[in-house]
């Protein structure tokens, strides 16, 4: 029997958010100008990671990475002692914090009896009222509870500590697109 992997914890990846190279004009390069698109990233010359672009709800394109384990679009990727970015769904891996916190345990708990109700807390049809009832009353007390958890932790205002502190590491990135001569440096980046 092989012996069961522990879980890789969020808290202990260097994770590359697209959104924060985004916003730091990283994905656009003014030299390149604004019709000049990446549809790849390159990591430290090693790995590259396919782009995605999506059209926003209120005009422009928003960046995603393709993860390179899945191909499914996502907007962080993590790299756990250096085995290469993939999406938290492909590590398996979990928050520290939330995994072990009563108070998230509560909130979702809440969140699964929600889901069972209609939209805006609605009775769905053919369920029975003392079961809606019910529902409303466990959704409410575990809030409730975790609200009272929240406010304990509040006022004990203890750091919160995860088992290893967060890796470091600078990054070259490197951007490639089909309409750009060649690719562009960004330069290095600090996780
Ligand atoms: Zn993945």
């Amino acid at each position: 029997m092989p012996k069961k992997r522990a879980r890789v914890l969020v808290e202990e990846c260097l994770s590359l958010d697209i959104n924060r190279l985004s916003r730091g004009g990283a994905l656009t390069p003014g030299a390149l100008g604004h019709h000049h698109r990446a549809d790849s990233l390159t990591i430290n010359g090693v790995q590259t990671v396919k782009l995605a672009w999506t059209a926003c709800h209120y005009g422009g394109e928003r960046p995603w990475f393709r993860c390179p384990g899945c191909n499914r679009r996502c907007a962080k990727l993590l790299d756990y002692l250096d085995q290469g970015f993939r999406c938290r769904q492909c590590y398996g891996a979990g928050y520290a914090v939330e995994n072990d916190t009563p108070e998230w345990r509560l909130r979702r708990k809440a969140k699964k009896l929600e889901r069972r109700l209609g939209q805006g807390f609605e009775r769905p049809k053919g369920m029975h009222r003392a079961t809606y009832q019910r529902l409303c009353d466990e959704i409410i007390d575990a809030e409730e509870l975790a609200d009272e958890l929240f406010i304990e932790k509040v006022f004990r205002a203890r750091p919160v500590r995860t088992r290893r502190p967060r890796p470091r590491a600078a990054l070259e990135l490197r951007l490639s697109g089909r309409q750009m001569i060649g690719s562009v440096e960004i330069g290095q980046i600090v996780l």
